[in-house]
């Protein structure tokens, strides 16, 4: 196994020729430089990675007139010629994952442990929806005496994808491998944070054999690149990973035209421990939903609701794990908890702590930052919170669980859905029919019942209320970017209305 001096050896290797180049945009098959520039940071020490071609209006008028030209003809392509492109993408993912790993570590602070298998999922998501390909276009056939009716579906033309800091390399390729698969043409604005592994997935495309123009890369800001992309003519939808007001501002961004929008916003998730429940298992997973992926992480369990009956020995055993965590450089395959992504974001984190206390929760780990070097925040538990504070209903979105007790399942779950997120919700219970009560009636799009987050990419993804619009996973992402047509074929000679005879 590598170890921490290793990584640093080969990651210098793959970084040299950003140094030099700088990280540019990929538009119709060729890099485009920017006018202007922005850095890309490493969370572990602050130090420089590359410069970034900062994307404007233009660029993104340049990449959707690209995507629109290029279109024609990657719809035209056949389902089985797309699904050996895609499955070519993915041998590439496979042959660069622990170069997409180390860079994506370096430039998000993510630990090793999951990033070495979050490239592999990237691969996994271009398998999975290549195979989907030949059939995406398949409808049904509805048949009446007169008439023989079929549905078929088109890509629904370009799309924008914009995508979040958070394992960007992996919600990247869930976002664009379906939008390949269906016959679209892409135009990708990935965070500003996180530039790297956007541009190495845009090459592989490339060297897969991906024709010019059928995926472009931009990046910039939220506010320059990302708003010009939501508002362009060309681009027919757009599919987005962020924060809910990001959304609330995209909706708006895309109305004047009319742009149909996928949304994975922010989650608030609940998991709920009854006294019946596995206890050693419910812990396991309690810790790892809540502090794995340094809780950047939108599915991560970030309230715990625990039985009154089990909480004092359930709480004591949870904080004893929680101040055992492993915080390190996110290089050191032994790290559990790297940095966070900047220092904005540390800060936001720590502002949370302050106010976890100023509410009157108790702080029993955490709160504080970890050395004077990098984004490092101490893995943060407060209990004896309430469900109308802050800590209580607000994303924090970095390693900060906030606890709850609940008397009984009524209570549990008025609890659970007294928040503006719906996303996941995780169930702790040996009663099965408590399990089907309580997953019906919680506010969420996914439920997992004695059991951590394990995705099956035929299931759907996606959250209700402020967690989202829209599903992700197997034929679900077929709906958002293709439109379905219908052809009404008449059988025979049936009567037609005669107007002015
Ligand atoms: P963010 O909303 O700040 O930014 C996401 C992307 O949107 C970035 O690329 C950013 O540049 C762009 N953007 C910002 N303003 C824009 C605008 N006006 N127009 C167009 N684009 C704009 O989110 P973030 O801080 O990067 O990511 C963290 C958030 O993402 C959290 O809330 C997390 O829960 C959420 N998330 C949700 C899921 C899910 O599946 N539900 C998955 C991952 C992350």
């Amino acid at each position: 196994m590598s170890d921490l001096a290793t990584h640093l050896a080969r990651l210098d290797g793959h970084l040299a020729r950003f140094r030099e180049t700088g990280i540019l945009n990929l538009i119709d098959g060729r890099d485009a430089p920017s006018d202007g520039w922005f850095e890309t940071r490493s969370p572990v020490d602050d130090s420089l990675i590359a410069r970034v071609a900062l994307g404007q209006a233009a660029q993104i008028d340049q990449a959707a007139r690209a995507a629109k030209a290029a279109f024609p003809g990657w719809a035209a392509v056949g389902g089985t010629q797309r699904k050996a492109i895609l499955h070519r993408i993915a041998d590439l993912i496979e042959q660069r994952a622990e170069e997409i790993a180390l860079c994506e570590c370096w430039d998000t602070g993510q630990a090793w442990r999951f990033m070495s298998k979050a490239a592999l999922r990237g691969a996994e998501n271009f398998r999975f929806f290549a195979d989907l390909a030949p059939g995406a276009r398949d409808g049904q056939t509805l048949p009446t005496p007169t008439h023989m009716n079929y549905t078929s579906r088109h890509p629904i033309g370009p799309v924008g994808v914009i995508t979040p800091w958070n394992t960007p390399f992996m919600l990247s390729t869930w976002k664009i491998a379906p939008a390949l698969a269906a016959g679209c043409t892409v135009v990708h604005k990935p965070a500003e944070l996180s530039p790297l592994t956007a541009r190495l997935l845009a090459e592989i495309c490339h060297d897969a054999g991906l024709p010019p123009g059928v995926l472009n890369l931009v990046n910039g800001m939220g506010e320059g690149a990302g708003r010009a992309l939501t508002e362009h003519p060309a681009i027919r939808a757009i599919a987005f990973v962020g924060e809910s007001r990001t959304g609330s501002a995209i909706m708006r961004q895309g109305a004047e035209t009319l742009k149909r929008v996928h949304f994975e916003l922010g989650g608030k998730n609940p998991v709920m421990v009854f006294e019946d429940a596995d206890l050693d298992r419910a812990l396991d997973a309690v810790v790892f939903m809540i502090y794995s992926l340094n809780v950047e992480r939108c599915t991560s369990s970030s309230r715990l609701l625990v039985q009154e009956s089990i909480a004092p020995a359930f709480l004591e055993r949870l904080a004893g794990r929680v101040r055992r965590l492993n915080v390190g450089h996110p290089l050191d395959p032994g790290t559990e908890i790297g940095p966070l992504i900047d220092a904005g974001h540390m800060a936001k984190v720590l502002g949370y702590a302050a106010t976890g206390r100023d509410e009157g929760a108790t702080l029993v780990a955490g709160g504080n930052r970890l050395g004077k070097t990098g984004c490092y925040v101490a893995p943060t538990l407060f209990t004896d919170a309430r469900p109308d504070m802050q800590i209580a209903r607000q994303e924090v979105f970095g390693p900060f669980l906030t606890c709850m007790t609940f008397r009984d399942e009524a209570e549990a779950l008025t609890i659970a859905n007294d928040v503006a997120y719906g996303l996941a919700g995780y169930v702790w219970t040996d009663n099965l029919a408590r399990a089907l009560r309580v997953s019906d009636a919680l506010e969420a799009g996914m439920i997992w019942v004695n059991s951590e987050n394990v995705r099956h990419l035929p299931t759907p993804f996606g959250g209700v209320k402020a967690s989202g619009i829209g599903r992700d996973g197997g034929d679900w992402s077929f709906d958002f970017y293709m439109e379905t047509k219908n052809t009404a074929l008449a059988l025979g000679h049936h009567p037609i209305p005669k107007l002015g005879v």
